[in-house]
């Protein structure tokens, strides 16, 4: 009873700038309950219809998560591997462990680089106006790969 959901939505900022949409372009399809969008969207979701419109208000915590304090620090330039250009918006992994947060270089002060781990939206509440533009039951595949398979526009 696993459901593929496609969807267009905006995202605002609280200020309301748009900072995503996928309007002018292909509907976003996730597989219900799979993680592959966030969960308190996914449940919004699941209670609409396709046709439904909503506008959906996600607090930091149910968004990408408050902003940790712990993940702002200093490294020296020489940590990083030589030959890297070390630059404002440069991302990278600390170690080889996907799950480990993706920082980014803030600011490259002489020898000091100040990176942050953060989610680039983490600590922001975010606005969704979000459209169900269609509802089906997921395939075998999709249940097995645990995503959606769009209309000829997902590879193995
Ligand atoms: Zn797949």
């Amino acid at each position: 009873m696993t459901d593929v959901i496609g969807f267009h939505y905006t995202l605002k900022s609280d200020a309301g700038e748009v900072l995503d949409s996928s309007s002018g372009g292909h509907p976003m399809l996730y597989l219900a309950g799979s993680g592959q969008i966030l969960p308190a969207l996914d449940k919004e979701m699941s209670e609409m219809k396709v046709g439904d419109t909503k506008s959906v208000t996600l607090s930091p915590k149910e968004a990408y998560g408050v902003i940790k304090p712990e993940l702002k620090m200093n490294v020296k330039l020489g940590q990083f591997p030589p030959g890297t250009e070390v630059k404002p918006g440069l991302q990278f992994r600390i170690n080889s462990d996907p799950r480990s947060p993706m920082f980014r270089v803030i600011n490259v002060l002489g020898e000091e680089v100040f990176i942050d781990g953060n989610h680039e939206l983490a600590g922001e509440t975010l606005h969704f106006d979000i459209e169900v533009t269609e509802k089906r039951k997921a395939t075998k595949d999709e249940i097995a790969h645990g995503h959606a398979h769009g209309a000829g526009g997902h590879h193995h």
